[in-house]
Protein backbone atom coordinates (compact mmCIF):
# COMPACT_ATOMS: atom_id res chain seq x y z
CA UNK A 1 0.00 0.00 0.00
CA UNK A 2 1.64 3.40 -1.07
CA UNK A 3 2.09 5.64 1.59
CA UNK A 4 -0.71 7.63 2.90
CA UNK A 5 -3.66 5.60 1.66
CA UNK A 6 -5.91 3.70 3.49
CA UNK A 7 -6.69 0.45 3.07
CA UNK A 8 -10.34 -0.48 1.94
CA UNK A 9 -11.33 -2.52 4.91
CA UNK A 10 -9.96 0.27 7.75
CA UNK A 11 -12.48 2.94 5.26
CA UNK A 12 -15.03 0.44 5.41
CA UNK A 13 -14.92 -0.49 9.32
CA UNK A 14 -14.71 3.18 10.29
CA UNK A 15 -17.95 3.31 8.33
CA UNK A 16 -19.39 0.88 10.31
CA UNK A 17 -18.63 2.25 13.54
CA UNK A 18 -20.31 5.51 12.71
CA UNK A 19 -23.25 3.90 11.80
CA UNK A 20 -23.53 1.84 14.94
CA UNK A 21 -23.18 4.69 16.74
CA UNK A 22 -26.18 6.03 15.47
CA UNK A 23 -27.97 2.70 15.07
CA UNK A 24 -27.54 2.21 19.14
CA UNK A 25 -29.19 5.92 19.90
CA UNK A 26 -31.99 4.73 17.70
CA UNK A 27 -32.64 1.44 19.35
CA UNK A 28 -31.90 2.98 22.46
CA UNK A 29 -34.60 6.31 21.91
CA UNK A 30 -36.98 3.39 19.97
CA UNK A 31 -37.00 0.77 23.34
CA UNK A 32 -37.52 4.25 25.43
CA UNK A 33 -40.74 5.31 23.22
CA UNK A 34 -42.12 1.85 22.07
CA UNK A 35 -41.98 0.37 25.21
CA UNK A 36 -44.37 2.57 26.70
CA UNK A 37 -47.02 2.60 23.85
CA UNK A 38 -47.30 -0.93 23.10
CA UNK A 39 -49.65 -3.49 25.06
CA UNK A 40 -47.50 -6.18 25.26
CA UNK A 41 -44.94 -6.37 27.95
CA UNK A 42 -41.77 -5.69 26.87
CA UNK A 43 -38.37 -6.78 28.46
CA UNK A 44 -36.93 -3.04 28.85
CA UNK A 45 -33.51 -3.98 30.82
CA UNK A 46 -32.98 -7.28 28.17
CA UNK A 47 -32.97 -4.96 25.87
CA UNK A 48 -31.26 -1.89 26.88
CA UNK A 49 -28.05 -4.40 27.51
CA UNK A 50 -28.08 -5.75 24.08
CA UNK A 51 -27.43 -1.98 23.27
CA UNK A 52 -25.03 -1.68 26.24
CA UNK A 53 -22.98 -4.44 24.68
CA UNK A 54 -23.44 -3.40 21.18
CA UNK A 55 -21.96 0.20 22.47
CA UNK A 56 -19.49 -1.28 24.49
CA UNK A 57 -18.04 -3.86 20.77
CA UNK A 58 -18.07 -0.13 19.22
CA UNK A 59 -16.23 1.45 21.47
CA UNK A 60 -13.38 -1.12 21.82
CA UNK A 61 -13.60 -1.55 18.28
CA UNK A 62 -13.29 2.73 17.95
CA UNK A 63 -10.29 2.78 19.85
CA UNK A 64 -8.55 0.00 18.55
CA UNK A 65 -8.95 1.99 15.26
CA UNK A 66 -7.60 4.95 16.80
CA UNK A 67 -4.72 3.24 18.06
CA UNK A 68 -4.15 2.28 14.08
CA UNK A 69 -5.65 -1.23 14.46
CA UNK A 70 -5.18 -2.64 10.74
CA UNK A 71 -9.07 -4.20 10.19
CA UNK A 72 -9.12 -6.78 7.47
CA UNK A 73 -12.69 -7.87 5.20
CA UNK A 74 -12.57 -11.10 7.67
CA UNK A 75 -12.73 -8.06 10.71
CA UNK A 76 -15.38 -5.89 8.51
CA UNK A 77 -17.89 -9.05 7.79
CA UNK A 78 -17.78 -10.61 11.22
CA UNK A 79 -18.17 -6.93 12.66
CA UNK A 80 -21.72 -7.00 10.15
CA UNK A 81 -22.37 -10.27 11.78
CA UNK A 82 -22.22 -9.25 15.16
CA UNK A 83 -25.11 -6.60 13.92
CA UNK A 84 -26.76 -9.07 12.68
CA UNK A 85 -26.51 -11.26 15.85
CA UNK A 86 -27.81 -7.88 17.85
CA UNK A 87 -30.52 -7.13 15.96
CA UNK A 88 -32.02 -10.90 16.35
CA UNK A 89 -31.73 -10.72 20.02
CA UNK A 90 -33.43 -7.22 19.98
CA UNK A 91 -36.19 -8.36 17.71
CA UNK A 92 -36.43 -12.02 19.73
CA UNK A 93 -37.34 -9.67 22.44
CA UNK A 94 -39.78 -7.42 21.37
CA UNK A 95 -42.19 -9.43 18.70
CA UNK A 96 -39.68 -10.90 16.64
CA UNK A 97 -41.34 -10.19 12.89
CA UNK A 98 -44.49 -8.41 14.18
CA UNK A 99 -41.43 -5.56 15.19
CA UNK A 100 -41.50 -3.67 12.00
CA UNK A 101 -37.81 -2.37 12.46
CA UNK A 102 -37.08 -6.33 11.31
CA UNK A 103 -37.16 -4.83 7.84
CA UNK A 104 -33.47 -3.24 9.29
CA UNK A 105 -31.48 -6.56 8.29
CA UNK A 106 -31.15 -5.12 4.76
CA UNK A 107 -29.33 -2.39 5.54
CA UNK A 108 -26.69 -4.87 6.95
CA UNK A 109 -26.80 -7.07 3.95
CA UNK A 110 -26.87 -3.64 1.39
CA UNK A 111 -23.65 -2.89 3.15
CA UNK A 112 -21.84 -6.36 3.12
CA UNK A 113 -23.13 -6.16 -0.91
CA UNK A 114 -21.09 -2.71 -1.26
CA UNK A 115 -18.01 -3.21 0.72
CA UNK A 116 -17.21 -7.44 1.31
CA UNK A 117 -16.59 -9.93 -1.53
CA UNK A 118 -18.88 -12.71 -2.30
CA UNK A 119 -18.66 -14.61 0.30
CA UNK A 120 -19.13 -12.36 2.97
CA UNK A 121 -22.41 -11.19 1.10
CA UNK A 122 -23.67 -14.76 1.33
CA UNK A 123 -22.80 -15.42 4.58
CA UNK A 124 -24.43 -12.19 5.92
CA UNK A 125 -27.61 -12.60 3.66
CA UNK A 126 -27.33 -16.35 4.74
CA UNK A 127 -27.31 -15.13 8.34
CA UNK A 128 -29.73 -12.92 8.23
CA UNK A 129 -32.22 -14.97 6.30
CA UNK A 130 -31.50 -17.69 8.77
CA UNK A 131 -32.33 -15.37 11.70
CA UNK A 132 -35.42 -13.61 9.86
CA UNK A 133 -37.19 -17.14 9.25
CA UNK A 134 -36.20 -18.19 12.81
CA UNK A 135 -38.10 -15.47 14.40
CA UNK A 136 -40.94 -16.46 12.17
CA UNK A 137 -41.46 -19.19 13.30
CA UNK A 138 -40.10 -19.06 16.57
CA UNK A 139 -43.18 -18.93 19.08
CA UNK A 140 -42.70 -15.20 19.96
CA UNK A 141 -45.20 -13.56 20.82
CA UNK A 142 -46.35 -11.14 19.06
CA UNK A 143 -46.26 -6.96 19.55
CA UNK A 144 -49.74 -6.02 20.44
CA UNK A 145 -49.98 -2.36 18.76
CA UNK A 146 -54.10 -2.28 19.56
CA UNK A 147 -54.41 -0.40 22.49
CA UNK A 148 -54.43 2.99 22.29
CA UNK A 149 -50.70 4.61 22.30
CA UNK A 150 -49.94 1.72 19.93
CA UNK A 151 -52.35 2.90 17.47
CA UNK A 152 -50.29 5.07 15.75
CA UNK A 153 -47.15 1.80 15.71
CA UNK A 154 -50.17 -0.27 14.04
CA UNK A 155 -50.48 2.37 11.45
CA UNK A 156 -47.22 4.06 11.35
CA UNK A 157 -44.88 1.27 12.50
CA UNK A 158 -44.31 0.10 8.76
CA UNK A 159 -44.13 3.07 7.34
CA UNK A 160 -41.29 4.57 10.12
CA UNK A 161 -39.08 1.59 9.47
CA UNK A 162 -39.27 1.70 5.89
CA UNK A 163 -37.78 5.51 5.98
CA UNK A 164 -34.93 4.53 8.91
CA UNK A 165 -34.00 1.40 6.82
CA UNK A 166 -33.98 3.65 3.25
CA UNK A 167 -32.02 6.45 5.37
CA UNK A 168 -29.61 4.08 6.70
CA UNK A 169 -28.79 2.42 3.14
CA UNK A 170 -29.06 5.44 1.14
CA UNK A 171 -26.78 7.41 3.28
CA UNK A 172 -24.17 4.76 4.37
CA UNK A 173 -24.17 2.59 0.70
CA UNK A 174 -23.05 5.99 -0.80
CA UNK A 175 -20.79 7.34 1.85
CA UNK A 176 -18.79 4.08 1.78
CA UNK A 177 -18.66 3.95 -1.76
CA UNK A 178 -18.08 7.40 -2.22
CA UNK A 179 -15.23 6.87 0.35
CA UNK A 180 -13.31 4.07 -1.66
CA UNK A 181 -13.64 5.45 -5.13
CA UNK A 182 -12.26 8.62 -3.74
CA UNK A 183 -8.82 5.68 -2.54
CA UNK A 184 -8.88 4.54 -5.80
CA UNK A 185 -8.12 7.66 -7.50
CA UNK A 186 -5.52 8.44 -4.72
CA UNK A 187 -4.14 4.64 -5.79
CA UNK A 188 -3.90 5.84 -9.07
CA UNK A 189 -2.25 8.59 -8.79
CA UNK A 190 0.55 6.88 -6.49
CA UNK A 191 0.75 4.24 -9.26
CA UNK A 192 1.71 6.77 -11.93
CA UNK A 193 3.23 8.87 -10.01
CA UNK A 194 5.42 5.42 -9.24
CA UNK A 195 5.67 4.71 -13.18
CA UNK A 196 6.98 8.13 -13.51
CA UNK A 197 9.97 7.86 -11.33
CA UNK A 198 10.75 4.81 -12.95
CA UNK A 199 10.83 6.57 -16.40
CA UNK A 200 12.92 9.08 -14.96
CA UNK A 201 15.45 6.38 -13.13
CA UNK A 202 15.35 5.05 -17.12
CA UNK A 203 15.97 7.73 -18.26
CA UNK A 204 18.73 8.55 -16.11
CA UNK A 205 20.23 5.14 -17.15
CA UNK A 206 19.83 6.46 -20.96
CA UNK A 207 21.81 9.79 -20.34
CA UNK A 208 24.82 8.68 -18.43
CA UNK A 209 24.94 6.55 -21.29
CA UNK A 210 24.64 8.77 -23.63
CA UNK A 211 27.21 11.34 -21.33
CA UNK A 212 29.88 8.71 -21.47
CA UNK A 213 29.60 7.77 -25.51
CA UNK A 214 30.13 11.69 -25.89
CA UNK A 215 33.03 11.93 -23.92
CA UNK A 216 35.42 10.34 -26.32
CA UNK A 217 34.82 12.17 -29.20
CA UNK A 218 34.74 15.82 -27.44
CA UNK A 219 37.76 14.41 -26.21
CA UNK A 220 38.89 14.31 -29.58
CA UNK A 221 37.67 17.85 -30.51
CA UNK A 222 38.96 19.37 -27.84
CA UNK A 223 42.50 17.97 -28.44
CA UNK A 224 42.61 19.23 -32.13
CA UNK A 225 41.03 22.56 -31.11
CA UNK A 226 44.05 22.66 -28.71
CA UNK A 227 46.41 22.15 -31.68
CA UNK A 228 44.75 24.62 -34.12
CA UNK A 229 45.20 27.36 -31.20
CA UNK A 230 49.16 26.14 -31.35
CA UNK A 231 48.87 26.56 -35.60
CA UNK A 232 46.42 29.83 -36.14
CA UNK A 233 47.06 33.33 -35.40
CA UNK A 234 44.75 36.57 -34.85
CA UNK A 235 41.06 36.40 -34.90
CA UNK A 236 41.26 32.49 -36.34
CA UNK A 237 42.95 31.82 -33.04
CA UNK A 238 40.67 33.67 -30.73
CA UNK A 239 37.82 31.62 -32.32
CA UNK A 240 39.80 27.91 -31.91
CA UNK A 241 39.91 29.13 -28.09
CA UNK A 242 36.36 29.84 -28.11
CA UNK A 243 36.30 26.24 -29.52
CA UNK A 244 37.68 24.70 -26.35
CA UNK A 245 36.49 26.60 -23.95
CA UNK A 246 33.10 25.41 -25.30
CA UNK A 247 34.02 22.05 -25.47
CA UNK A 248 35.42 22.33 -21.76
CA UNK A 249 32.33 23.60 -21.34
CA UNK A 250 30.55 20.43 -22.63
CA UNK A 251 32.58 18.07 -21.00
CA UNK A 252 31.33 19.66 -17.36
CA UNK A 253 28.11 19.20 -18.16
CA UNK A 254 28.89 15.23 -19.32
CA UNK A 255 30.39 15.16 -15.54
CA UNK A 256 27.47 16.20 -14.05
CA UNK A 257 25.37 14.38 -15.80
CA UNK A 258 27.75 11.17 -15.14
CA UNK A 259 28.22 11.65 -11.61
CA UNK A 260 25.88 13.74 -10.44
CA UNK A 261 26.12 15.27 -6.87
CA UNK A 262 23.97 14.46 -4.01
CA UNK A 263 22.63 18.08 -4.17
CA UNK A 264 21.73 17.34 -8.10
CA UNK A 265 18.83 14.51 -7.02
CA UNK A 266 18.49 15.18 -3.53
CA UNK A 267 15.95 17.50 -2.57
CA UNK A 268 17.61 20.73 -0.18
CA UNK A 269 15.69 23.79 1.23
CA UNK A 270 16.42 27.36 -0.71
CA UNK A 271 14.61 30.07 -0.99
CA UNK A 272 12.89 30.11 -4.51
CA UNK A 273 13.05 33.80 -5.49
CA UNK A 274 17.25 33.59 -5.01
CA UNK A 275 17.53 30.09 -6.72
CA UNK A 276 15.48 31.80 -10.13
CA UNK A 277 17.41 34.77 -9.92
CA UNK A 278 20.17 32.68 -9.86
CA UNK A 279 19.56 30.55 -13.16
CA UNK A 280 18.36 33.40 -14.77
CA UNK A 281 21.59 35.84 -14.50
CA UNK A 282 23.34 32.21 -15.69
CA UNK A 283 20.97 31.48 -18.30
CA UNK A 284 21.32 35.26 -19.51
CA UNK A 285 25.12 35.20 -19.28
CA UNK A 286 26.36 36.35 -22.63
CA UNK A 287 22.77 36.71 -24.39
CA UNK A 288 21.42 39.79 -25.10
CA UNK A 289 18.02 39.07 -25.86
CA UNK A 290 15.30 38.69 -24.52
CA UNK A 291 15.91 40.36 -21.09
CA UNK A 292 13.13 38.57 -19.40
CA UNK A 293 11.64 40.66 -16.35
CA UNK A 294 11.30 39.30 -12.66
CA UNK A 295 8.60 39.85 -10.98
CA UNK A 296 8.67 38.99 -7.14
CA UNK A 297 5.41 39.44 -4.80
CA UNK A 298 6.30 41.05 -1.14
CA UNK A 299 5.00 38.18 0.35
CA UNK A 300 6.94 35.38 -1.71
CA UNK A 301 10.05 37.00 -0.63
CA UNK A 302 12.33 34.73 0.88
CA UNK A 303 9.83 32.07 0.83
CA UNK A 304 11.55 28.67 0.96
CA UNK A 305 10.62 25.37 -1.15
CA UNK A 306 12.10 21.72 -1.11
CA UNK A 307 13.27 20.62 -4.17
CA UNK A 308 16.48 18.87 -6.09
CA UNK A 309 18.77 22.07 -6.37
CA UNK A 310 20.41 22.02 -9.27
CA UNK A 311 17.61 19.85 -11.47
CA UNK A 312 14.99 22.85 -10.98
CA UNK A 313 17.77 25.55 -11.62
CA UNK A 314 18.44 23.44 -14.68
CA UNK A 315 14.57 23.24 -15.16
CA UNK A 316 14.56 27.11 -14.98
CA UNK A 317 17.30 27.75 -17.83
CA UNK A 318 15.17 25.36 -20.36
CA UNK A 319 11.67 27.32 -19.40
CA UNK A 320 13.78 30.69 -20.34
CA UNK A 321 15.34 28.66 -23.64
CA UNK A 322 11.76 27.40 -24.79
CA UNK A 323 10.90 30.98 -24.04
CA UNK A 324 13.64 32.58 -25.84
CA UNK A 325 13.40 30.27 -29.23
CA UNK A 326 9.40 30.68 -29.24
CA UNK A 327 9.64 34.36 -29.43
CA UNK A 328 13.39 34.42 -31.55
CA UNK A 329 12.58 36.93 -34.59
CA UNK A 330 9.94 38.64 -33.10
CA UNK A 331 10.46 42.66 -32.27
CA UNK A 332 8.29 43.25 -29.41
CA UNK A 333 8.94 39.45 -27.62
CA UNK A 334 8.50 39.53 -24.36
CA UNK A 335 9.40 36.77 -21.34
CA UNK A 336 7.84 37.59 -17.92
CA UNK A 337 8.68 35.60 -15.13
CA UNK A 338 6.42 36.03 -11.83
CA UNK A 339 7.03 34.80 -8.52
CA UNK A 340 3.76 34.97 -6.02
CA UNK A 341 2.33 33.23 -3.03
CA UNK A 342 -1.32 31.24 -3.27
CA UNK A 343 -1.91 30.14 0.15
CA UNK A 344 0.69 27.30 1.10
CA UNK A 345 1.89 27.32 -2.40
CA UNK A 346 4.51 29.06 -4.35
CA UNK A 347 3.39 30.10 -8.17
CA UNK A 348 6.12 30.46 -10.30
CA UNK A 349 5.24 31.54 -13.91
CA UNK A 350 7.03 32.08 -17.06
CA UNK A 351 5.29 33.84 -20.08
CA UNK A 352 6.40 34.84 -23.06
CA UNK A 353 4.10 35.92 -26.33
CA UNK A 354 5.69 33.39 -28.60
CA UNK A 355 4.57 31.48 -31.56
CA UNK A 356 2.46 29.26 -28.93
CA UNK A 357 1.89 25.53 -29.22
CA UNK A 358 -1.12 24.12 -31.58
CA UNK A 359 -4.23 23.08 -29.71
CA UNK A 360 -4.16 19.47 -30.66
CA UNK A 361 -0.05 19.07 -29.57
CA UNK A 362 -1.22 20.57 -26.08
CA UNK A 363 -1.72 17.23 -24.39
CA UNK A 364 1.33 16.10 -25.71
CA UNK A 365 3.14 18.57 -24.10
CA UNK A 366 5.77 17.33 -20.95
CA UNK A 367 5.78 13.81 -22.19
CA UNK A 368 9.12 12.54 -22.12
CA UNK A 369 11.00 13.48 -25.90
CA UNK A 370 8.20 15.35 -27.71
CA UNK A 371 9.46 17.72 -29.38
CA UNK A 372 8.34 19.97 -32.06
CA UNK A 373 12.21 20.80 -32.56
CA UNK A 374 14.00 19.92 -35.49
CA UNK A 375 16.91 16.62 -35.26
CA UNK A 376 20.01 17.86 -32.86
CA UNK A 377 17.91 20.35 -31.57
CA UNK A 378 15.48 20.02 -29.14
CA UNK A 379 15.61 16.71 -26.77
CA UNK A 380 11.85 17.00 -25.73
CA UNK A 381 12.99 16.77 -22.12
CA UNK A 382 13.06 20.33 -20.85
CA UNK A 383 9.31 20.38 -19.69
CA UNK A 384 9.57 16.89 -18.55
CA UNK A 385 12.53 16.97 -16.36
CA UNK A 386 10.74 20.29 -15.08
CA UNK A 387 7.55 18.16 -14.11
CA UNK A 388 9.05 16.21 -12.73
CA UNK A 389 11.49 17.92 -10.25
CA UNK A 390 8.16 19.83 -8.76
CA UNK A 391 5.74 16.65 -9.36
CA UNK A 392 8.41 14.81 -6.75
CA UNK A 393 7.89 16.81 -4.11
CA UNK A 394 4.14 17.30 -4.13
CA UNK A 395 3.45 20.44 -6.56
CA UNK A 396 2.28 20.36 -10.37
CA UNK A 397 3.27 22.08 -13.37
CA UNK A 398 0.78 23.67 -15.84
CA UNK A 399 1.07 24.72 -19.23
CA UNK A 400 -1.36 27.28 -21.65
CA UNK A 401 -0.61 28.32 -24.56
CA UNK A 402 -2.37 29.34 -27.77
CA UNK A 403 -0.79 29.23 -31.11
CA UNK A 404 0.81 32.51 -32.35
CA UNK A 405 0.11 34.33 -28.98
CA UNK A 406 1.79 32.90 -26.47
CA UNK A 407 2.81 30.26 -24.09
CA UNK A 408 2.01 30.32 -19.59
CA UNK A 409 4.65 27.69 -17.75
CA UNK A 410 3.21 27.29 -13.90
CA UNK A 411 5.03 25.53 -11.27
CA UNK A 412 3.16 24.77 -8.13
CA UNK A 413 5.56 24.34 -5.12
CA UNK A 414 4.69 23.69 -2.05
CA UNK A 415 6.14 26.05 0.43
CA UNK A 416 8.84 24.31 2.68
P1 LIG B 1 12.64 20.90 -26.37
O1 LIG B 1 12.77 22.36 -26.04
O2 LIG B 1 13.94 20.19 -26.31
O3 LIG B 1 11.90 20.65 -27.64
P2 LIG B 1 10.87 20.88 -24.12
O4 LIG B 1 10.43 19.79 -23.23
O5 LIG B 1 11.57 22.02 -23.50
O6 LIG B 1 11.80 20.21 -25.22
O7 LIG B 1 9.62 21.39 -24.92
C1 LIG B 1 8.83 20.47 -25.62
C2 LIG B 1 8.05 21.14 -26.73
O8 LIG B 1 7.07 21.97 -26.16
C3 LIG B 1 8.88 22.05 -27.61
O9 LIG B 1 9.47 21.33 -28.68
C4 LIG B 1 7.85 23.05 -28.10
O10 LIG B 1 7.11 22.53 -29.18
C5 LIG B 1 6.89 23.15 -26.96
N1 LIG B 1 7.17 24.32 -26.13
C6 LIG B 1 7.73 24.33 -24.91
N2 LIG B 1 7.81 25.57 -24.42
C7 LIG B 1 7.28 26.39 -25.37
C8 LIG B 1 7.09 27.81 -25.45
N3 LIG B 1 7.44 28.64 -24.46
N4 LIG B 1 6.48 28.28 -26.58
C9 LIG B 1 6.10 27.46 -27.57
N5 LIG B 1 6.27 26.12 -27.54
C10 LIG B 1 6.86 25.59 -26.46
MG1 LIG C 1 13.35 23.09 -24.23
Amino acid sequence: MPLGIESAPLINLRWIVRLRWLAVAGQIATIMVGSRMVATTIPEHALLLVCALLALVNGATQLWLLRGGQPTERTAGLHLLTDVTALTALLALSGGTSNPFSLLYLVHITIAAVVLPARWVLTLAGAAALAYSTLEFLPVTPLDLKSANGAILEQRGAWIAFLVATTFISTFSFRISRALRKREIELSRARAAAEGAERFAALGTLAAGTAHELNTPLGTIAILAGELIDQLEGDRRDEAREIRAQVRRCKEIITSMLAPRGADIEPEEFALDEAVTRALALWQDGRRTPRPDFNIAPDAVGVKVRLPRHAFEQSIGNLLENAAEATEGRADCSVRITLVRDGDDLRLTVADNGVGVPEALHNRIGEPFFTTKGPGKGSGLGLYLARHVVERQGGEMLVTSSEGAGTEVVLVMPEA
